[in-house]
């Protein structure tokens, strides 16, 4: 299941608010320093940050996230990246913050609501997805755990007293699921009667009357509390880091052939009896390695950024192209492993010339002479292309992207 996958399921069901409770002091998780632990990083970004990017990608999701009144401003230099978001202040307790949160969502307000925690930045998308899938008006849904370890009941002395039937209960985490306006009339109805200090949601909404409802949650979405939990977060970071992010990209591009006195292919110019026709220099080979690299980071295709109605472009030499689709790569974290271009031509011969296309490659591309490929085929007079009529190109490229760049 991929986030778009999601994103559609859910997106297009119910318009979902989400309420992420950030106000809190963390003081155990601080260890020698006293930073709260939504504010302490994991791997480049801040625990908050990690935490709102796993809603951020929600289409059209309302999010807010509650701070204490004295962190307003650094909770917003932090969240400036993203779109759809409040920030709001947050009461003295949990419960109070949790209330400013929903009330937030009131003006415009979704049909679900998930309240979750920010020390819980390892939320995946499919246990949003399941909790969101189990809400109904009167049933709230909580993501939960069984319990591995057997269970002990120990007296004030640390005396074992009872051994635990563990079979029948559960850990439970966020996000936790609502209609948004039951666990909001919850939420008012126990700020009413003078209970502020409920430490999460579903027990509001079953005190008001409400059922809740397990789902499965996830070992990877832990809370973090103590010292060693950021060291395991930071474990779990580098492993999903080590994952191997090599993207490849393809791209095609075909000119039309007319009256002239060589043609462009690869940046050598060969003489011939016609010329590709274009805005540029109508390089076939070097347009299609272009799109390839586009490709592979998400960056569109030449004509976004390069666009025929641009003056600048005329009689372009295209190694420019490829020059900023290779910068663009590496903006992005990129390093190109290798490109390969396929031109499919029944005039002139390219193998007199497949060196200098490599050598031209190589250097437009910085890669080492064996990491680029020019190969040559006809179309065997066949349409087009084999009555003389065009040129074309295939391009294929593989690039490495850091973990980093997926930060
Ligand atoms: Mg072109």
């Amino acid at each position: 299941m991929t986030a778009a996958d999601t994103a559609f399921e859910m997106g297009h069901v119910r318009r979902i608010g989400v309420v992420i409770v950030a106000a809190g002091q963390g003081l155990r998780a601080a260890g020698a320093d006293t930073v709260p632990k939504q504010f302490r990083s994991i791997g480049r970004r801040t625990v908050l940050e990690r935490a709102v990017a796993c809603f951020a990608a929600l289409p059209e999701a309302s999010i807010v996230v509650v701070a204490s009144a004295s962190e307003l401003a650094r909770v917003r230099r932090l969240l400036d990246a993203f779109s759809n978001l409040r920030i709001v202040a947050g009461g003295t307790t949990r419960q109070q913050s949790v209330r400013a949160g929903l009330e937030a969502l009131g003006d415009d307000p979704p049909a679900v609501v998930l309240v979750h925690d920010a020390a819980r930045p390892f939320v995946a998308f499919d246990t949003i997805r399941r909790v969101v899938a189990a809400i109904e008006p009167d049933v709230a849904v909580l993501p939960a755990v069984s319990v591995s370890d057997t269970l002990k009941r120990a007296g004030p002395d640390g005396v074992v007293e009872a051994t635990v039937d563990r079979s029948r209960l559960y850990g439970a985490q966020t996000p936790q699921g609502f209609d948004y306006a039951a666990i909001r009339e919850a939420h008012a109805r126990a700020a009413r009667a003078g209970l502020h200090d409920f430490t999460d949601d579903t027990a509001v909404f079953e005190w008001s009357g409400g059922r809740t409802k397990l789902v499965e949650g996830s070992a990877d979405n832990i809370k973090l509390t103590f010292p060693a939990d950021f060291v395991r977060a930071e474990a779990m970071l580098a492993r999903s880091h080590s994952m191997i992010d090599v993207r490849t990209g393809n791209g095609y591009d075909v000119h039309r052939l007319v009256e002239g006195t060589h043609v462009t292919l690869c940046g050598v110019a060969i003489p011939h009896t016609r010329t590709l026709s274009g805005h540029s220099d109508a390089d076939v080979g070097l347009h299609a390695l272009t799109d390839a690299l586009l490709a592979t980071c998400g960056e569109g295709d030449i004509g976004v950024h390069f666009p025929p109605s641009d003056e600048r472009w005329r009689g372009a030499a295209s190694h420019i192209f490829v020059r900023h689709a290779v910068e663009l790569v590496r903006r992005n974290g990129g390093t190109v492993c290798n490109v390969d271009i396929t031109l499919i031509a029944e005039a002139p011969k390219i193998l007199p010339h497949r060196e200098a296309m490599c050598a031209a490659l190589s250097e437009m591309t910085g890669l080492d002479r064996r990491r680029v490929s020019v190969k040559a085929t006809t179309n065997e007079t066949i349409g087009f292309v084999g009555r003389g009529e065009g040129i074309a190109a295939i391009a294929t490229a593989s690039v490495s992207y850091d973990a980093a760049s997926n930060e």
